[in-house]
């Protein structure tokens, strides 16, 4: 007799809610940590013409190589170190997680943090221990530290800064972190255009150290790539777990077009620097908001009854994210991703109605 999926289908899916991607039409978005800007109307109309051209009848080249060339310049990659791209990051930390999936292994983060760590560690199998992050959302070193001698993880996933908190960790944490990790420790610089600090130059120093970055968040959000940095040894075996033609045609030309214009990209990362401030600036003179320190582009915020203010923003026309209920230390928290001034002023004004 026929099973029912509920027979079938895992017990850790089946108790999964799908992530759920809100309906933003007609929304001034800010939501998703995109940049609202668009590109120049002729790099817009070169990329066009690369589209018409490309060999779409073809399988995409599937090393990737011209466009490795290209990142590798862009993002300065150590000479010693290798590339693996993804289907945006996402796919990476899925590659990642897929390859040390032992029966017991233990794949580590901090709380709160960026959810598809956790996700994908349950779409794999793999336990996901989240060691707490303290109050103010720095690092605990020593627990951290502790948790490390006791569940010997095989991976460990730190975003610098950090999504949702928006936070920096002290470097020298990290770097006790390297030494005592007795497998790959991975530093996700998804917001690295809008920190401007990395790990890359230590790549050398610590032979467990990858270097996660995307495009996704400096303004190519729609071609999905992300990019793994990091020592041969490992990236030749997470490699093996890439799907061939992972990347396609079109996202391979496009990006090594847009990247020819880096200058660009970073020319609206700055604005959205300054903007971050003028923002942070805005939401300290709201009664009652208190909104904590970021290096990315989105500030997290928290306000009394943040669901009702959340709705009434939402009743006003502005997408942001609300993280209430997500986690205990995340309560009474929204975060809004910077945007244009324009977008920015709809928001302050919002908030300034809402409260
Ligand atoms: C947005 C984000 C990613 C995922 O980016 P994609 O490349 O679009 O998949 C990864 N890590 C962190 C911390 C993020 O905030």
């Amino acid at each position: 007799m026929a099973k029912k999926p509920e027979d079938i289908i895992r017990d850790e899916i089946l108790a999964l809610k799908a992530y759920h991607v809100p309906d933003a039409s007609g929304m001034t978005k800010l939501d998703a940590m995109e940049n609202p800007y668009r590109l120049p109307e002729a790099v817009r109309g070169a990329l066009g013409a690369l589209a018409g051209n490309a060999e779409i009848n073809r399988y995409p080249d599937p090393g990737a190589q011209r466009l490795k060339a290209r990142l590798r310049e862009t993002l300065q990659v150590p000479s010693g170190a290798d590339l693996v791209l993804g289907n945006g990051s996402d796919e990476i930390i899925q590659m990642l997680t897929m390859a040390v999936a032992r029966p017991g292994a233990v794949v580590m983060g901090v709380e709160p943090a960026f959810v598809m760590f956790r996700m994908i560690a349950t779409f794999c199998g793999v336990r996901f221990s989240g060691v707490p992050l303290k109050p103010d959302f720095s690092l605990d070193v020593d627990a951290m530290l502790a948790a490390i001698r006791a569940e010997q993880p095989a991976l460990i996933f730190l975003a610098y800064p950090n999504n949702p908190t928006g936070n920096l960790f002290d470097d020298a944490a990290i770097e006790r972190i390297l030494a005592a990790a007795p497998g790959i420790v991975v530093v996700d610089e998804a917001y690295h255009a809008f920190a401007q600090r990395t790990f890359m130059d230590r790549l050398a120093r610590f032979p467990n150290l990858l270097v996660m970055r995307t495009l996704s968040k400096s303004g190519l959000a729609g071609l999905r790539l992300g990019i793994l940095a990091g020592a041969p040894a490992w990236l030749a075996h997470i490699d093996k777990v890439r799907l061939p033609y992972n990347v396609n045609v079109l996202t391979q030309l496009a990006a090594e077009k847009v990247l020819q214009h880096d200058a660009l990209l970073e020319e609206q990362a700055a604005v959205l620097r300054a903007g971050r401030e003028r923002m942070q600036a805005e939401l300290k003179s709201v009664a009652g908001v208190t909104a904590y320190p970021s290096a990315a582009n989105f500030i997290l915020f928290r306000i009394a009854r943040a669901a009702a203010v959340f709705d009434r923003l939402k009743q006003r026309g502005v997408l942001i994210k609300n993280l209430d209920g997500s986690h205990p230390a995340l309560a009474d928290c929204l975060r809004v991703t910077v945007g244009t001034p324009d977008e920015n002023a709809q928001f302050i004004a919002a908030l300034r109605a809402a409260v």
